[in-house]
C-alpha cells in the first residue's frame, strides 16, 4: 500500500462535491451571490433542467477584473476576513467556497462590469483552469454561465435527476427565497419557457400571498414580534385551512432559507387544538436574529442554524402567532361574523362552569333553555335535525347547518380548557367497574392525575378495572371503557419528552370528542336549541379541536349558484 498526497485538482473536485451535489446547489448559490451583490433583478436561465446549462443574471454591484479571477479561486470572499467577522455577518456567502466548488466542476463563463468600470470582462473556466479572459461590454452587473456540470466527475453524473425534477426543484427555491427579498425581481426560465416569475411587490406577505394563491390568500393574516433583539414576522394561515405536508412552511433565519425542526415544531405548538392532527399550517416566518445569537456555518449548504437562545425563539414564534387566534373571530372573517362572539349570551366571567347545565344535555340537567332565561336573548330558532347528525337552524335571520358532534366537542374542549388542571367534575352515581386490558391499567394507574385533569376522575379497582368516580360531562351514550383505551393509548405511545401542556391538550381532546353528542343521536328541539346557543357562545368556535369546520351558512350566493341564477 502506498499511501500519496491528492493533487490540487482532485482535493477540489471532491471538495466541491460536499456544496454543489446537483444542478439545484448551483442555482442556489448563484442567486445568493446575485442577493448579496444588491441587484435588484435577478434572471435564471436553464436548460435541461440546468443540466447542460445554467445562467444566472444579475444587475448588482459587479467585479473587476481582479475580482471576478480571484472568486473563482479556493476560499475567496469579499464578505469577511477573520473569523471573528462571521458574528456581523449581513450576507448570505461567506465561506468562499461555491464559485470555486463551481468552477472545478464545470465549464463556467463570467461576464461581469462594475458601474466605475469602463469595460467588463468575460473569464472563462474549465475543470477550476482559467481558459480565456478579454474585456468585454455590459451593463454593470453580473452574469454567470455554468454549463456541463459534472463533465469531469462521471461518477456524480450517473446520479443526477431528470431535468424536469431539477427544474422543479429550482422553481421551488426560487419561489421559496423570493418571499424574503420583495425588492428584487426573479424569473425562471426553462429552455426558454418561462417557469416562474414574481410580480412586483412591495411586501413580503404579498409575495406569500402571491404563493399561496388566489384561492388561499384571503385565509394569509400577518403578525410580528420581538424578544430583546430577536424579531419575527410571520405570515401564516388562519385554522380554517390546513395542508396536507409541511412544504408550504418557510423559515428564513436573517434573509438565509433554513430548515429546522424545532421551529417547525413551534408552529406546531401555535396551532395545537385549532388544526386537524395531520394537517399542517401555511407559514413564512422570518426571523431577524443578532449575528452574534445564531450560528450559519453549521452546514455546507448553509441551510442549517443554530441558536443560543434557542427556547426563547421558539416561544417569541408560538406566542406570536397564537396570540392571533385568540382575538375575535370576525376580525379575521367578516364573512362568518355569524359565529362571532357580538353578541355574548352571558357577560364575560360569569360564563356557568357546570358542564351539564351548559350543555343541557346530561340525563338529570334539564336543557338550559328551558330553565334559566338568559339564552334565549339570541335570535335562533331550530329548523329540524337531518340525518340525526345535523341541525338546520336560522341564526341572526340567516340559514345555517351545524354539525351537532362537533359543536359539542368544542364547547367541551374549551371548558375542559377553561378549567385546566381541575376541571368540575359530576359524580357519578352507580358507576359499575370498568374492566380495561392489563396495559392499559398500568398505563392509566400511573397516570390517575392527567387523567382526572381531563375530565374523568377514576379510581383502580382490582387488578385491571376502575370505577368511574366523576366525569365533566355525563353524555347520553357515553362510554366510558372506550374512552380510557383512547386516553391510555395515548399516554403510552406520547413520545417521552412530551411537554405536559401538549400532553394534556390531547387528551382533552379524546375526552371531549368521546362525550361530545355523538353523530347519529337523535336530539329535541330544547336540547339542539340548547347546544347552538351554547356553541355560538364559545371562542374559537369556527372549527373544532381536529380543525374540521362546525357550521355552514347557506347564504344567498351559495343558493343563487346553486339554482344558476
Ligand atoms: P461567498 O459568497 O461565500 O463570499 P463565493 O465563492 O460564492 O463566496 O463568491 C466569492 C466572491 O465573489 C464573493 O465574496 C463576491 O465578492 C464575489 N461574487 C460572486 N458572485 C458575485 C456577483 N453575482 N456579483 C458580484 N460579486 C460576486
Ligand atoms: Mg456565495
Amino acid at each position: 500500500m502506498k499511501i500519496r498526497k491528492l493533487d490540487e485538482k482532485t482535493i477540489s473536485r471532491i471538495a466541491a462535491g460536499e456544496v454543489i451535489e446537483r444542478p439545484l446547489s448551483v442555482v442556489k448559490e448563484l442567486v445568493e451571490n446575485s442577493i448579496d451583490a444588491g441587484g435588484a433583478e435577478i434572471v435564471i436561465e436553464l436548460q435541461d433542467g440546468g443540466l447542460r446549462l445554467i445562467r444566472v443574471s444579475d444587475n448588482g454591484c459587479g467585479m473587476s477584473a481582479e475580482e471576478v479571477r480571484a472568486a473563482a479561486q479556493s476560499h475567496t470572499t469579499s464578505k469577511i476576513e477573520r473569523i471573528e467577522d462571521l458574528d456581523g455577518l449581513s450576507s448570505l456567502g461567506f465561506r468562499g467556497e461555491a464559485l470555486h466548488s463551481i468552477v472545478s466542476v464545470s465549464m463556467t463563463t463570467f461576464l461581469t462590469r462594475r458601474k466605475r468600470d469602463e469595460a467588463g470582462t468575460r473569464l472563462r473556466v474549465e475543470g477550476g483552469a482559467a481558459t480565456h479572459e478579454e474585456p468585454a461590454a455590459r451593463n454593470p452587473g453580473t452574469t454567470v454561465v455554468v454549463e456541463n456540470l459534472f463533465y469531469n466527475v462521471p461518477a456524480r453524473q450517473k446520479f443526477l435527476k431528470s431535468p424536469r425534477a431539477e427544474t422543479q426543484a429550482a422553481a421551488n427555491f426560487v419561489s421559496r427565497i423570493a418571499l424574503a427579498y420583495p425588492e428584487i425581481a426573479f424569473s425562471l426560465s426553462n429552455n426558454g419557457v418561462a417557469v416562474y416569475r414574481t410580480e412586483p411587490a412591495e411586501t413580503r406577505a404579498e409575495r406569500v400571498k402571491a404563493m399561496a394563491g388566489k384561492h388561499f390568500a384571503g385565509s394569509l393574516v400577518e403578525e410580528r414580534g420581538a424578544v430583546r433583539r430577536t424579531r419575527l414576522h410571520a405570515v401564516f394561515s388562519t385554522p380554517d385551512v390546513s395542508f396536507p405536508n409541511r412544504r408550504s412552511q418557510i423559515f428564513f433565519v436573517n434573509g438565509r432559507l433554513v430548515r429546522d425542526r424545532r421551529l417547525t415544531a413551534a408552529v406546531d405548538t401555535a396551532y395545537r387544538g385549532l388544526i386537524a392532527a395531520g394537517r399542517f399550517p401555511l407559514c413564512a416566518v422570518f426571523l431577524e436574529v443578532p449575528a452574534d445569537e445564531v450560528d450559519v456555518n453549521v452546514h455546507p449548504a448553509k441551510t442549517e442554524v443554530r441558536f443560543s437562545a434557542e427556547h426563547e425563539i421558539h416561544s417569541l414564534i408560538y406566542r406570536t402567532i397564537r396570540s392571533r387566534f385568540m382575538r375575535p373571530v370576525e376580525e379575521e372573517k367578516p364573512a362568518l361574523r355569524l359565529v362571532s362572539r357580538e353578541k355574548p349570551l352571558l357577560p364575560e366571567g360569569r360564563r356557568p362552569v357546570r358542564p351539564q347545565e351548559e350543555l343541557g344535555l346530561g340525563p338529570e340537567a334539564p336543557p338550559r333553555a328551558a330553565g334559566e332565561a338568559a339564552p334565549t336573548a339570541r335570535p335562533v330558532e331550530i329548523y329540524d335535525q337531518f340525518f340525526d347528525t345535523f341541525i338546520f337552524a336560522r341564526v341572526d335571520g340567516s340559514p345555517v347547518i351545524i354539525d351537532q358532534h362537533i359543536a359539542s366537542e368544542r364547547i367541551l374542549y374549551n371548558q375542559l380548557k377553561r378549567a385546566r388542571a381541575a376541571p368540575p367534575l359530576q359524580k357519578l352515581l352507580l358507576s359499575e367497574p370498568v374492566e380495561v386490558p392489563h396495559y392499559a391499567f398500568a398505563v392509566l394507574s400511573e397516570n390517575l392525575e392527567r387523567v382526572n385533569s381531563a375530565g374523568i376522575e377514576i379510581e383502580p379497582f382490582g387488578e385491571r378495572a376502575f370505577v368511574i368516580r366523576s366525569v365533566v360531562h355525563n353524555a347520553r351514550g357515553f362510554d366510558p371503557a372506550s374512552l380510557l383505551l383512547s386516553l391510555a393509548n395515548e399516554l403510552s405511545s406520547a413520545p417521552f419528552k412530551t411537554p405536559e401542556n401538549v400532553l394534556a391538550d390531547r387528551l382533552m381532546t379524546i375526552t371531549a370528542c368521546r362525550m361530545a353528542v355523538q353523530s347519529g343521536q337523535k336530539l329535541t328541539r330544547e336540547e339542539m336549541k340548547a347546544l347552538v346557543l351554547n356553541y355560538l357562545d364559545e371562542e374559537y368556535n369556527r372549527t373544532c379541536p381536529h380543525g374540521r369546520p362546525i357550521l355552514h351558512e347557506i347564504s344567498r350566493e351559495m343558493l343563487d349558484s346553486l339554482f344558476r341564477r
